[in-house]
């Protein structure tokens, strides 16, 4: 008999178990399988425990098993109330309450491990069946009975109020294990009143373990899975249309209904149907997508539409379906987008990125045309901005992007490129010169102010090389813009190769530059100047670049790119210094009444402090500053004539003597002779060169000669190339000559040893 009972608690083991493996197997990692898999765990042991006593043929060591199984009952119980919390998702009921059931665990498992000595719970006998078993029970048995209804009344509680709160599809999940766990405590209640021999509780207990497995990972009410897929069906935001083996439609959702069109029907739907079958989807697929526009509600939407075949597991066809995909919202998204990644958001047209692009197809379609690209430049934009407010740039920028818009037709494509700029790309035969100034002139009164007007610069690049980059052709057309300066009027200028030429010449000077000076690839040259009686006291000093590799660069190639970046300073500072070391060197020779000549860029002034920069450098060298010859040209003196004229006398009241250079070349001598006192006027030859009438010209010259004396001035002339020009300049009165006919600029030491103090005879 023994061995059926054990057998029989084995299987409920192995029952257990085979639950065990079950439940690993569909383990996700969720909370309540920990749970579930530690009560599997607990129960399986107390289970093989309790059938191991039955073929236990000694007393002491039946009851020490016992002790084990009660124990292992008592955790078992514990762990129900952690696995009913998780399962049925209830709060502990106040906070101690694990700590008072697990302390009643413990005293209990004391009792029980002390019972084998003591027999104070329970006494163990044999009777019938030929194995140990409890025969009689004593009162300390009772905190075991307490401790294990106390936790079964909780889980019942837990279970029961769960149920009664729950949908009719969920209450099945809590009332069965509920049910069984009652029936597992009537079974104990029962098997402790008769004490039969066969503990048939634990049966039960197995059952109880494999429905708790079951309902926390297995179940899912199916009731449940398919209202919840008919109600996702239902509400989803796409159309959704089940079609039968023969094509007629046995679902469609609401959405799916409106795209059909309101007054629907079976046919219409139906009809639907076998015209997407005919027409849409292509004879045997499977699969296929198409989009579709349609008017709903009043309101055109765009579709895309979804079709797919249904097999069976014996790839036996079930069906098909539809699914309707409502695109409007989203293509009107992204249209918005692609506006906004496309066009400025200022002017409305087209942005940077965008022209280039559309450009690019545009010059690409035709390649055998000839397209111009134009871009234009507004003339003090900053000026406009600060003077008259950020409001009112932004308004010109847009009258700009309108007025290019009338010059532009559907052949041609526009942008803003940056701030003030904007390109257009217009295709040869369109691009008239005069009707895009016209267009332009009507912004020159836009800011209303009378002295104000504002002016377009338009450079335009013939695209001849398609293969270059559309940034590129832009940089070329604003290269082009760049050769307009300082114009005051619209204007439009066109890119030729040696305009880029020059802008590369002009990025080699000013990336080379500071390296050059420090390198002491400037040097100082000086052209002697010749008074009339033969003498040579000095002369002018003109710079050369020496360079490693370009060898000689004259002064034209650099000047102008340094004073139009401002380094032109920095070059002038080093000329000066370098003719004060000469000057000193000489004075400490001995020779104080020569002197050199130095140029001060028209940019110096507002680059520098010329009057400290000057001055300190006589003091630094101790050289008496009468020896420095300072030319100033009348441009630079009537560009800011309430400044220069009081720096000017300044720099004479130091002891400098001033000179007025290129007199003659500028528009207003006459008006910088009367305002002006300077020690010395230095006429520019060349301008007498351009005039056809050499007798006017020759008497314009006698007088400005005549008046310079008149105003107490010594008269220089520079450029002076022969013979003839030295005899009459000679007879007009004019003091001292500088030119070729005497002698080129040369360097320094060169000019210490044959014209310093040298006697020419003219
Ligand atoms: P500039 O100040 O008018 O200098 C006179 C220029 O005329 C010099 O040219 C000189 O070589 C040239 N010249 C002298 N005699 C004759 C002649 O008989 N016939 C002809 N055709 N030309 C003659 P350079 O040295 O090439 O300098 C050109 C310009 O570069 C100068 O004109 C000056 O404006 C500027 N420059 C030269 N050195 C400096 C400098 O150190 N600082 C600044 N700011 N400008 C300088
Ligand atoms: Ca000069
Ligand atoms: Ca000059």
């Amino acid at each position: 008999m023994k061995w059926l009972y054990a057998s029989l608690e084995f299987i409920a083991v192995l029952f257990v178990a085979g639950c065990i493996i079950f439940s690993k197997k569909k383990s996700k990692g969720a909370p309540i399988e920990k749970y579930t898999a530690r009560l599997l765990y607990v129960t399986a042991a107390a289970v093989a425990a309790r059938g191991s006593i039955f073929l236990i043929p000694e007393k002491m060591t039946a009851s020490l098993m016992y002790t084990v199984y009660v124990c292992l009952i008592d955790a078992a119980v514990l762990m129900l109330l952690d696995f009913t919390r998780e399962y049925t998702v209830t709060r502990p009921l106040f906070e101690k309450e694990k700590l008072c059931f697990t302390a009643a665990m413990l005293v209990d498992c004391a009792l029980m491990m002390i019972n084998p000595f003591t027999g104070i719970v329970m006494e163990f006998g044999i009777r019938q069946g030929g194995f140990y078993r409890i025969i009689n029970i004593d009162l300390p048995y009772i905190v075991h009975i307490v401790y294990v209804l106390a936790v079964f009344t909780l889980v019942m509680i837990a279970f029961f109020s769960k149920m009664n709160s729950s949908p009719v599809v969920y209450k099945i999940r809590y009332a069965l294990p509920a049910v069984t766990l009652c029936v597992l405590i009537a079974s104990r209640g029962l098997w402790l009143n008769f004490r039969y021999a066969f503990d048939f509780s634990l049966l039960i207990c197995a059952a109880a373990v494999f429905e708790i497995m079951f309902f926390s990972q297995i179940y899912i009410p199916g009731a449940l899975l398919e209202r919840l897929l008919f109600f996702t069906l239902a509400n989803m935001k796409d159309g959704v249309i089940f079609i039968d083996v023969d094509g007629k439609c046995i679902y469609s959702n609401k959405n799916a209904d409106q795209y059909c069109g309101d007054e629907l029907d079976a046919d219409s739907m139906n009809d639907l149907i076998r015209y997407w079958l005919t027409n849409n989807i292509p004879e045997h697929a499977l699969e296929a997508e198409w989009c579709s526009n349609r008017r709903v509600n009043g309101e055109m939407h765009s579709y895309v539409i979804d079709y797919k075949s249904i097999f069976d597991t014996n790839s036996e066809y079930l069906g098909s379906f539809f699914i309707l995909h409502d695109t409007t919202d989203e293509n009107r998204r992204l249209s918005v987008e692609k506006y906004r990644a496309t066009h400025d958001s200022l002017t409305g047209i087209f942005n940077k990125e965008y022209f280039y692009e559309t450009a690019r197809v545009m010059i690409d379609s035709a390649p055998s045309g000839t397209y111009y690209i134009m871009c234009t430049d507004v003339k003090n934009f900053k000026i406009v901005n600060d003077v008259f407010g950020t409001e009112t740039g932004d308004r010109l920028l847009m009258k700009l992007a309108n007025i290019l818009g009338s010059v532009a037709d559907e052949h041609c494509t526009f942008g803003r490129l940056t701030a003030d700029r904007f390109a257009l790309c217009i295709p040869a035969e369109l691009f008239d010169e005069e009707r895009i100034l016209n267009e332009f002139s009507e912004i020159s009164a836009f800011t209303k102010h009378v002295f104000f007007k504002i002016h377009i610069h338009i450079g335009v690049y013939r695209v001849l090389d398609t293969s270059l980059r559309v940034s590129v052709m832009c940089d070329r057309a604003n290269l082009a813009i760049k050769t307009i300066k300082d114009s005051y009027q619209n204007v439009v200028a066109y890119y030729d190769s040696t305009l880029r030429d020059s802008y590369i010449e002009e990025q080699k000077v000013i990336s080379e530059f500071e390296s050059a000076l420090n390198g002491g690839q400037f040097h100082a040259y000086i052209q002697p100047q010749i008074f009339t009686n033969g003498t040579i006291l000095g002369g002018e000093a003109l710079v050369r670049w020496i360079h490693p590799q370009d060898g000689m660069i004259p002064p034209y190639k650099f000047i102008g790119i340094l004073e139009q970046t401002g380094l032109i300073s920095q070059l002038d500072s080093y000329m000066w210094e370098q003719a004060c070391i000469r000057l000193k060197k000489w004075y400490d020779m001995g020779l104080r009444d020569n002197y050199i000549s130095v140029n001060i860029s028209q940019k110096d002034f507002y680059l520098l402090d010329v009057y400290k920069e000057i001055t300190s450098l006589v003091i630094k060298y101790g050289i008496p500053p009468k020896c420095l010859h300072l030319e100033i040209t009348e441009t630079a003196i009537m560009d800011n004539p309430g400044a220069q004229l009081p720096l000017i006398q300044k720099l004479r009241d130091f002891g400098f003597l001033v000179e007025i250079d290129d007199f003659g070349s500028g528009y207003s001598s006459l008006n910088t002779l009367k305002d002006m006192r300077a020690d010395i006027l230095k006429i520019d030859m060349g301008f007498l060169s351009k005039t056809e009438n050499k007798e006017r010209s020759e008497f314009i010259l006698r007088m400005i000669i005549s008046m310079a004396k008149g105003l107490d001035m010594e008269v220089l002339t520079e450029g002076v190339e022969t013979r003839y020009q030295v005899d009459m300049l000679t007879q007009y009165g004019c003091d001292v000559f500088q030119g070729y006919y005497f002698a080129k600029p040369m360097p320094i030491n060169e000019f210490e040893d044959k014209y310093l103090n040298a006697y020419i005879p003219l």
